[in-house]
């Protein structure tokens, strides 16, 4: 079987006033189609640069990116990206902001019949006329989730997706997308500060080096899914993860403080 997304040697350098800074170094991985990639590292270790390149928004140095042999050289609708902040219109409804992408693609009445599937799948049909500011940051999320699923992408890039929510707001929605992975197998590469988090969600787990990034360990999550949070296999996983992590965090604080 061949990958579904091929990342083959990207390298990005910003020019800023102070000089270059290297955002990532040669990372290449192989996605296959359905896998749930989880990407973690210290802050500013490139992975929303990565994603950014991945969704078209920015270029690489070198390097490619291919979705299915092609070359990716600008956004697409097989890609889509959900934020931190969902960054959805204040002054439209909930239905409305999720039937937004599909405006182009579909009559009105197809439109509505669609997005109100989709809240349903994120558990807020009944909120489908309430408008943003009246829901909770989870809420938001969730709607955020719906308006990226809509669209029915072959790969969602999520970036930090729920850093913003509170802990059990948290927990409830990786439990949530986890679901909807299982029910849609869209292929995920989903950013993310936990480690518990990545070990619940992801097929694999890369763990990146502080700046530039590179692909430092790759993590196979070999537990089947749903997966217990008290399983010992789970717990020993944190504990390898996070203990490759600390030495690159360390990295990142010591240059911090340098500067
Ligand atoms: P992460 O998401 O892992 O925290 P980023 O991809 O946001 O890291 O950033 C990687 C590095 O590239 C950081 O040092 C950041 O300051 C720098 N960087 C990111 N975007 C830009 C930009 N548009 N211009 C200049 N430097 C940038
Ligand atoms: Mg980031």
């Amino acid at each position: 079987m061949s990958a579904e997304l091929q990342i083959q040697n990207i390298t990005k350098t910003f020019i800023t006033r102070q000089g270059g800074v290297g955002a990532l170094d040669n990372i290449s991985l192989d996605v296959m189609e359905g896998e749930f990639i989880c990407l973690v590292g210290p802050s500013g270790c490139g992975k929303s640069t990565l994603l950014n390149i991945a969704a078209g928004l920015e270029s690489a140095n070198s390097g490619k990116i291919l979705l299915n042999g092609n070359p990716i050289d600008g956004p697409g609708p097989e890609r889509v990206v959900v934020f931190q902040e969902g960054g959805l219109f204040p002054w439209l409804t909930v239905t409305e902001n999720v039937e937004f992408g599909l405006r182009e693609r579909l009559p009105k009445k197809a439109r509505r019949e669609k997005s109100l599937e989709f809240l349903k799948l994120v558990h807020l049909d009944k909120f489908e006329d309430a408008y943003i500011h009246e829901l909770s940051g989870g809420m938001r999320q969730r709607v955020a989730i719906a308006r990226a699923l809509v669209l029915e992408p072959r790969i969602l890039l999520m970036d930090e997706p729920f850093a913003a929510l509170d802990t059990q707001t948290r927990d409830l929605l990786v439990e949530e997308l986890r679901g909807i992975h299982d029910k849609l197998k869209n292929t995920i590469l989903f950013v993310t500060h936990h480690v518990r988090e990545s070990v619940h969600l992801g097929d694999r787990v890369v763990l990146f080096t502080f700046r530039p990034g590179r692909i430092k360990q790759i993590f196979p999550v070999d537990i089947p899914k749903p997966r217990d949070p008290d399983d010992p296999r789970i717990g020993k996983l944190i504990r390898e993860i996070v203990d490759a992590l600390h030495g690159e965090v360390e990295k990142a604080l010591a240059e911090e403080l340098k500067i």
